[in-house]
């Protein structure tokens, strides 16, 4: 028996390819879309406009399928968690904020990373395995209709949407996994699917530079890049692919990506940690990187500070809230929009870095290493790597 095809892996243009080989017009393909992304079905008997031979013909050469829940969380604050079950012992992590007017979902693109931060539970794990489409563009489809169904509302494209943003700062760096996540893109922001504009989706990344250049022209949606550091010695420290894509080059691919930028500015991250990164030089020293002081490219840009979500082997503390304060303070007063994160889920372990460490199946090491060794290859041999903080 031939495997079932996954129609959650399928972009738009795939799915009339699926209805062509199924000897079906490509109008079905959009029936189908929506059905999928906007009904939530994932029983073909449902799709009651859909011809019975069809249906029957669908029932029995495909599924519609995310990854399975492994727990549902529900923090005091009304943030969501789920830990899903991406197979062979590895989960990610999905997590809903509810806001005054808005509901984002953070998804996860990758279980593990490779790049391996140094304030990053993620990165500590390793690099376990790139999700398909189907398991990156699931987790939206399982929350959409999970949250609409908690609170009894309808599917449908008249429903009432409770996603209205979406942000990939789950587990892994998206722009490492390319294809799925620009496929992934894609649905979300198709009027078939999900319809959302290209400012209500941000991607985030450690700074894939050719990366960030292929996006602009792939699929440009917002984009928030994780800084952390203002000096070059500094983020090499922390971010271990600053080693090869240093902040110059770094700073002049943002700008290149405002070209296409659905927004006028780049969000940087940056996570506040204790005596590392967080004095008012360091915040001096950032206004000067992405004001293009000293001959580097300015950028405009609003700035996300994020308190540290300390785990027991980072080593790190975050900076305490006086201190975040005046940091961001030093910034406003250079005319730097700046905000700081609020940290929600803490009671449910919802908040970045925290993610899905526990299911971590620690026996697929070599796996892992052989990965790490592949993007050493290509990033050069400090990829992945822990460098001790210097300051
Ligand atoms: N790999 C991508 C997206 C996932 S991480 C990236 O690095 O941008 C999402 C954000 O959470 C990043 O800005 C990351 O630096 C931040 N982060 C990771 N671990 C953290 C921690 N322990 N405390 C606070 N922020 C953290
Ligand atoms: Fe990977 Fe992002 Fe964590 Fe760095 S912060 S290790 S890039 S998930």
């Amino acid at each position: 028996m031939t495997a079932l095809t996954n129609l959650l892996d399928l972009d738009p243009a795939q799915l009339v390819a699926y209805c062509g080989e199924l000897g079906e017009k490509p109008f079905r393909a959009k029936q189908l879309l929506r059905w999928i992304h906007q009904f939530g079905a994932h029983d073909f008997d449902a799709m009651t406009d859909l011809a019975k031979s069809l249906r029957d013909k669908l029932a029995t050469r495909a599924m519609i399928a995310a990854p399975a829940v492994i727990s549902d969380h529900i923090s005091t604050d009304g943030t969501r968690k789920w830990l899903l079950d991406v197979g062979q012992g590895n989960a990610v992590e999905t997590v809903f904020i509810p806001e005054e007017n808005r509901g984002t979902l953070c998804i996860s693109t990758q279980a593990g990373c490779a790049v391996n931060c140094r304030f990053c539970s993620t990165g500590k794990q390793g690099f376990s395995r790139n999700l398909t489409v189907g398991e990156i563009i699931g987790q939206l489809w399982m929350a959409e209709f999970e949250l609409r169904k908690s609170k009894g509302i309808e599917p449908g494209h008249k429903g009432e949407r409770q996603i209205t943003n979406v942000v990939m700062m789950g587990m892994g760096e998206p722009l490492l996994n390319y294809e799925p996540t620009v496929t992934a893109l894609k649905l979300m922001l198709d009027d078939n699917a999900y319809g959302l504009s290209r400012r209500r989706v941000t991607l985030s990344t450690s700074g894939v530079v050719p990366m960030i250049d292929k996006l602009s022209q792939d699929c440009a949606v917002a984009m928030a890049v994780s800084l952390h550091a203002s000096n070059d010695a500094l983020r090499d420290s922390l971010v271990p692919l600053n080693k090869k894509y240093p902040l110059r080059e770094l700073m002049a691919a943002c700008k290149r990506y405002l070209e296409f930028a659905p927004r006028d500015f780049i969000t940087f991250e940056y996570c506040m940690l204790d005596d590392v990164n967080d004095t008012d030089a360091h915040a001096r020293e950032l206004i000067a990187l992405v004001q293009g002081h000293g001959g580097g490219t300015a950028v405009p840009c609003k700035f996300n500070l994020i308190p540290f979500n300390p785990f027991p082997e980072s080593g790190l503390k975050r900076s305490n809230n006086p201190r975040i304060k005046a940091f961001a303070q030093i910034l406003m007063d250079a005319g730097i929009v700046t905000t700081i994160r609020k940290t929600r889920g803490d009671d449910i372990d919802a908040a970045c870095g925290q993610l899905a460490g526990e299911v971590q199946d620690r026996t697929r090491v070599q796996e892992r290493m052989q990965k790490m060794t592949e993007y050493q290859q290509k990033f050069g041999k400090n990829f992945g790597r822990i460098i001790e903080v210097s300051q």
